[in-house]
C-alpha cells in the first residue's frame, strides 16, 4: 500500500496522521470521532477548551458544516482553497463532534492548498481536523521530520509533502452574518481580506468581540530565551536570526533578500534548528507589514517566558 493508503486506513479506524498542508503540518484525525480527538489533545497536551479547525476538500462538504452568509461565500470563493479559516455558525448538517469544538456554536473551517491534503480528505469523503503537529506550546512544523521529533514512535503515518510553503498558521476570522471579525493574524495578509470585507472588526483589540482560544498569549514558544528586534548580536553564545542583507553576522537569516513571504516560511524551522544548539536567539527587526504583521505576531508570543 502507498503510505497515503496506509493513512486512510489509520483515519478510517479512529487512528492519528501527520499531514502535510501549506500553512504547518497537522496531527490529523477524523473530526466526527470524539475518541480520536480526545487522542489528539491528549497527545499535544492542548488544554481542551482549545477548539480544533476542520479541513475540507471541497465548497460543498464546507457547507455540509457550517452556514454560509453571502460574505462568507464570497470569502470561500476569493481565498479557498488557501490559508484562510472561516468561523462560522454551526450547520444543522454537521457531523463534527462537540469536543472538536469545545462545546461552542461556532465552527472553524478551512480547504487547504496542499496537493496531499486534498488528496487524503477527498478521499476520506469526511472533514479530518488538524491542529499544528506539535506539543501545545511549543514551534509548529514545517517538514515530516519536524512531526518525528516531537512525537516519534506515537504516530507511524506522517505524510511527506515537503517543506511547508507558507510556514506560518492560517489566518482566523469569524464571519457571523455579513460582520466579519479577525480572531488570529496568520499566512493570509489581513490587508488582501480587507479588499474583499473593507476593514476588520479585530478580536485582538475589541474587548467584546468573540475570542479566539488560539490567542492565548504564551504560544509557539521555543525552549530558548529570545531577545526581539535585536540589531547586534550581545553575547557569544547567543545566536542572531538576522533578516536581510545588512545580517552579515546572523547564525542564520530568515531571508537574505529582506522577502517577507520567504522568511514567514522559513521562520518556524530556523528557530527549531537554532533552539537546537543555543539557549538564546536575538532577532533582526522584522518590518511589521504585510507577512511582517503575522511574523512579529508569533515572535512577541514566542519570546514570552512561562
Ligand atoms: P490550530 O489548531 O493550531 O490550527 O489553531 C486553531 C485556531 O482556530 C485556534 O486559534 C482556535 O482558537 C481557533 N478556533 C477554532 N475553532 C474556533 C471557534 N469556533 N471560534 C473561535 N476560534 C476558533
Ligand atoms: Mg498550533
Amino acid at each position: 500500500m502507498s503510505p497515503l493508503e496506509d493513512a486512510l486506513e489509520t483515519l478510517r479506524r479512529g487512528g492519528l496522521i501527520g499531514l502535510p498542508t501549506e500553512t504547518v503540518y497537522g496531527l490529523a484525525g477524523d473530526a466526527a470521532r470524539a475518541d480520536t480527538v480526545a487522542s489528539i489533545y491528549e497527545l499535544k497536551n492542548r488544554p481542551t477548551f482549545n477548539p480544533l479547525i476542520a479541513h475540507v476538500s471541497s465548497l460543498e462538504m464546507a457547507e455540509e458544516l457550517g452556514r454560509f452568509s453571502d460574505l462568507a461565500r464570497k470569502l470561500a470563493e476569493t481565498f479557498w482553497p488557501g490559508p484562510l479559516t472561516l468561523v462560522l455558525p454551526v450547520a444543522k448538517t454537521n457531523p463534527v463532534c462537540d469536543l472538536a469544538r469545545a462545546g461552542l456554536d461556532t465552527q472553524a473551517i478551512r480547504w487547504p492548498a496542499h496537493e496531499i491534503a486534498q488528496k487524503l480528505i477527498s478521499a476520506f469523503g469526511k472533514p479530518v481536523v488538524a491542529p499544528s503537529a506539535n506539543k501545545s506550546g511549543k514551534v509548529s512544523p514545517t517538514t515530516r521530520k519536524h512531526v518525528e521529533q516531537e512525537f516519534g514512535t506515537a504516530l507511524t503515518d506522517i505524510l511527506d509533502g515537503g517543506a511547508s510553503v507558507l510556514g506560518l498558521e492560517s489566518t482566523v476570522i469569524s464571519v457571523l452574518g455579513n460582520e466579519a471579525t479577525l480572531l488570529r493574524i496568520g499566512s493570509l495578509p489581513k490587508a488582501d481580506i480587507e479588499a474583499v470585507t473593507g476593514p476588520l472588526k479585530s478580536a485582538l483589540l475589541d474587548e467584546d468581540a468573540p475570542k479566539s482560544p488560539g490567542m492565548l498569549s504564551r504560544h509557539y514558544s521555543p525552549d530558548a530565551k529570545l531577545r526581539l528586534n535585536a540589531s547586534v548580536r550581545s553575547k557569544p553564545d547567543e545566536a542572531y536570526l538576522g533578516f536581510g542583507p545588512s545580517s552579515v553576522d546572523a547564525t542564520m537569516n530568515l531571508s537574505e533578500a529582506a522577502n517577507l513571504t520567504e522568511a514567514a516560511a522559513n521562520l518556524y524551522a530556523m528557530l527549531r534548528t537554532l533552539d537546537e544548539s543555543y539557549s538564546a536567539i536575538a532577532v533582526a527587526p522584522i518590518p511589521d507589514t504585510g507577512l511582517g504583521e503575522a511574523i512579529n505576531d508569533r515572535l512577541r508570543r514566542a519570546a514570552l517566558q512561562d
